[in-house]
């Protein structure tokens, strides 16, 4: 499970700038959940291999009475989420009652706390920190967050568990592990597979025997776990509790057409009878999580609230993660034709700059297009997954400069020689030529999409890089 690190401090101690130059190394995102989570805010960052996420728990005023209860309010669900929690204060500024009352909450919680001491930039830090020794939370780790100083070193020890658990495999390591499963899956099968390329293509029997995990998420409300009982039929339904915390999302394994599915429950349909709220069962870590997990992500929007920024965001996560996606409109029953027609337009507009992901128009609550859904996921999970020669793709590459021959830059030919695939998960493809670096983004487009069309990639983003030369 991808760790989450949360960022605790009152005011002013510097969580923003650390949240921000965390979450940079990653060109994150950021989800803000008006309502739901006030002034949190997640971001995604890694560190060397380990991809983490980051709340920035916003600010706690010690300055005004029952910090217990604010802190209740706006940080408990962070801090109770989080792996590791960065407790920060400012060195310049000395300990102050705000930070003795968030440190006597944190002691008491069964969590891994660093005390973190910032803006130890241009001052003599072991002399302003030693106070800090005060609130009784172990060693002191200075930092300067706007310069970037001690950060790599407190990583290094608020994340060594994770880091030394990331016996993980690199990307490329994964990609061949993948592969061998597939090859061991088609063992006898392969004469079909060395026959021809659209053999390759088509030989999908490779997939059948690995589960397919796809993550059912979306905003509070929208239908998830109407659609997860649905999916897992009325008979399937099951009644006991798991324990756990509240980031734990559920895994319920599905069979259905004879391929197998790991049903990612953001929702938890499993507890008995809702207790909370949905508000409170809502979870932007445990939907963070989920997406970092599954490998395809089934995003469910509300007919009747139209897309919202949260489904933007939860759709800048997916995206930013790697993740094949299908979008499900959810309540679609009951809906006169104009309004049916003035959503479909403003998904148009919204969700332009994913094209590439089929959108369903469904009623969790009646069952209406609920089956359709498992093609689309079968399909962005192969999509994702497909294996492409280098033959296929430098045919591919060709045939699109035929139909429509690069342009000329600075006099001269674009000359486009060979294609290759350069990863999976997303698909990557590496085209080698001349000028190619040149080539205008309209032309690249047209590229992506050719493929995009002839390799019948859908679901997931297609990248096309260009290599100078052979
Ligand atoms: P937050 O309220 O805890 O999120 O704090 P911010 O990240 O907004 O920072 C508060 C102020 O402290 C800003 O003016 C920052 O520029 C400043 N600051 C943050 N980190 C450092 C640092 O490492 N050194 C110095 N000198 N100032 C810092
Ligand atoms: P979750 O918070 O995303 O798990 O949402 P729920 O599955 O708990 O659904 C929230 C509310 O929307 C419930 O009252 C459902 O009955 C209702 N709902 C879910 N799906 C549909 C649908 O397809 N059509 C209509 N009309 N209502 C639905």
């Amino acid at each position: 499970m991808t760790p989450v690190v949360a960022l605790v401090g009152r005011p002013n101690v510097g969580k923003s700038t650390l949240f921000n130059r965390l979450t940079r190394s990653r060109d994150a995102l950021v989800a803000d959940f008006p309502g739901l989570t006030r002034d949190r805010k997640y971001g995604q960052a890694s560190f060397g291999e380990l991809n983490f996420i980051v709340v920035d728990t916003g600010g706690i005023d010690g300055s005004e009475e029952g910090i217990e209860v604010k802190m209740a309010e706006q940080s408990l669900q962070a801090i109770e989420e989080a792996d590791v929690v960065l407790f920060m204060v400012d060195a310049r500024a000395g300990v102050t009652s705000a930070d003795i009352g968030i440190a006597n909450h944190l002691r008491r919680q069964q969590k891994k706390v660093f005390l973190v001491a910032n803006k130890t930039d241009g001052i003599d830090g072991d002399a302003h920190c030693a106070d800090f020794y005060s609130l009784a939370l172990g060693e002191i780790h200075q930092i300067a967050a706007a310069h970037g100083r001690g950060v790599t070193a407190l990583l290094e020890k608020a994340l060594a568990p994770f880091l030394e658990e990331l016996v993980e495999p690199t990307e490329e390591e994964k990609a061949a592990a993948e592969e061998a499963a597939y090859w061991a899956a088609f063992e006898g099968k392969e004469e079909v597979l060395l026959n021809e390329d659209e053999e390759e293509l088509t030989g999908e029997d490779r997939y059948a025997d690995l589960p397919i995990k796809f993550a059912i998420i979306g905003r509070p409300n929208v239908g998830k776990s109407t659609l997860t009982n649905r999916m897992l039929g009325e008979d399937r339904v099951i009644v006991f509790d798991m324990p756990g915390t509240t980031r734990d999302s559920i895994y319920i394994p599905l069979e259905r057409d004879e391929q197998q599915y790991i049903v990612i429950d953001t929702a938890g349909v499993r507890k008995k009878k809702k207790i909370y709220e949905t508000v409170e069962k809502f979870s932007v870590v445990k939907t963070l999580q989920a997406i970092e997990d599954a490998n395809v992500v089934l995003l469910l929007v509300d007919a009747r609230e139209g897309i919202s920024d949260q489904d933007l965001s939860l759709l800048g996560f997916t995206l930013h993660s790697g993740r094949s996606i299908v979008i499900a409109v959810n309540k679609w029953d009951g809906l006169d034709q104009d309004t049916k027609e003035k959503i479909k337009e403003d998904l148009e507009r919204r969700l332009g700059f994913v094209d590439f992901a089929r959108v369903h128009f469904i009623s969790a609550l009646h069952g209406s297009g609920v089956g359709n859904l498992f093609d689309s996921i079968q399909e962005a999970y192969r999509s994702a997954t497909k294996r492409i020669s280098t033959s296929m793709l430098t045919r591919i590459m060709n045939m699109a400069a035929e139909d429509h021959q690069p342009p000329l830059v600075r006099g001269r030919r674009v000359k486009l020689k060979y294609a290759h695939a350069g990863g999976y998960n997303p698909p990557r493809i590496i085209i080698h030529g001349n000028q190619v670096n040149d080539l205008p983004d309209s032309y690249k487009r047209y590229l992506i999409n050719y493929y995009r069309k002839s390799l019948k990639i859908m679901g997931t983003p297609i990248h096309v890089e260009f290599q100078e030369g052979d």
